[in-house]
């Protein structure tokens, strides 16, 4: 194996005919030629992201060519080789996202049934409830055995591998919690247990991570070939996966695009909407903020009107009681004309 990583290492460095004589014809490159790796020409070869990881694959046993890529790369979207070499590719590359997905939820329920533990140490009520569903999950795998037992009699096999795998999951978790009982005991249990309680998985590569840990580790698994081998399947699992959508069916594929497109249009639209509305909400804030203004003004208003009142009514007695004078000052002023009148008649008379 090292033999050939080295002739590979080679390979890479001077080329497939690094050993041909300079007269010696050379065979040109057919990208279809077995000896090439498939996964190598399609995107990258996966045996080449995990080296010396617990995630290993070991070395490829095909070539690595550089020509032969091109060529590959060259060749018509349609070609069915291709197609089909993009195929298993996919299909490599799914198998071990499918492998790491798994065991990111067994890492997370590792994780969810530790903080039970803590749960079940730190409070009795807790440790009773957890022997009840360990009573539950007793009975329900009794019944789910039972169950697997009638299926592979009946011949159902795959029905039968399925509710014992059902079967294994609720074992595991009744074990989980009858851990949690002994931890009831256990003072390391629980110091242990609290330990990973702050730990959290990685989406990526299901690495168990310490929460908030300092940005040097951090970064340092981010870029670690684990992680960023996982990050490169993926990325490249979604290539591959369109290139070769659009490749089978490429008028559905426009479709798709365009449908999707559209979609994103119209949560585009919908995300304007919800801007529209954040809008109005806040000028319908503004508008209450107004009418408290308004009642304000209005109350001012009517505190203005009374003032006003209050003063007409001043005015008014006082305009009543000019009035009084005046009509006082007329009255004196008709006595004393008529008085006079009197005295006119009179002299007049007395003229007579
Ligand atoms: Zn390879
Ligand atoms: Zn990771």
């Amino acid at each position: 194996m090292a033999v050939l990583a080295a002739a590979q290492l080679l390979d890479e460095l001077m080329g497939r005919h690094r050993n041909v004589a300079p007269n010696e014809k050379v065979k040109s490159t057919d990208w279809e030629d077995p000896e090439f790796c498939k996964f190598f020409m399609v995107k990258f070869c996966p045996h080449d992201l995990f080296v010396n990881t617990r995630a290993d694959l070991g070395p490829c046993i095909k070539t690595h060519d550089e020509e032969a890529k091109k060529l590959f790369q060259d060749a018509k979207k349609n070609h069915h080789k291709k197609i089909q070499y993009q195929e298993d590719f996919i299909r490599f590359c799914s198998s071990m996202i499918n492998e790491v997905e798994k065991k990111i939820i067994k890492g997370r329920q590792r994780l969810a049934l530790s903080g039970k533990n803590v749960l079940a140490v730190t409070n009795p009520q807790q440790a009773e409830k957890n022997q009840e569903q360990i009573n539950i999950l007793n009975e329900r795998i009794n019944e789910l055995e039972k169950e697997a037992e009638e299926a592979g009699t009946d011949g159902n096999v795959e029905q039968a591998q399925g509710l014992m795998k059902l079967c294994d999951q609720l074992k595991e978790e009744r074990d989980a919690l009858k851990k949690a009982e002994l931890g009831h005991l256990n003072l390391t249990a629980q110091l242990a247990v609290e330990q990973e309680k702050q730990m959290e998985v990685c989406e990526v590569c299901g690495a168990f991570l310490i929460v908030g840990d300092a940005q040097q580790r951090i970064d340092d698994h981010l870029m670690g070939k684990q992680h960023m081998g996982y990050m490169r399947l993926k990325k490249a699992l979604e290539e591959i996966i369109e290139v070769v959508k659009e490749a089978k069916e490429p008028k559905k594929y426009i479709r798709d695009k365009e449908r999707e497109r559209f979609n994103d249009r119209d949560t585009r639209r919908d995300r304007e909407k919800d801007k529209v509305n954040a809008r109005e909400r806040d000028r319908s804030r503004s508008e209450l903020g107004e009418k408290d203004r308004r009642m304000d003004t209005e109350r001012k208003n009517k505190e203005r009107d009374r003032e006003r009142e209050q003063v007409r009514d001043v005015e008014l007695r006082d305009g009543k009681r000019e009035r009084d004078r005046e009509r006082e000052r007329r009255h004196r002023s008709d006595r004393e004309d008529r008085h006079r009148h009197h005295h006119h008649h009179h002299s007049h008379r007395h003229r007579h």
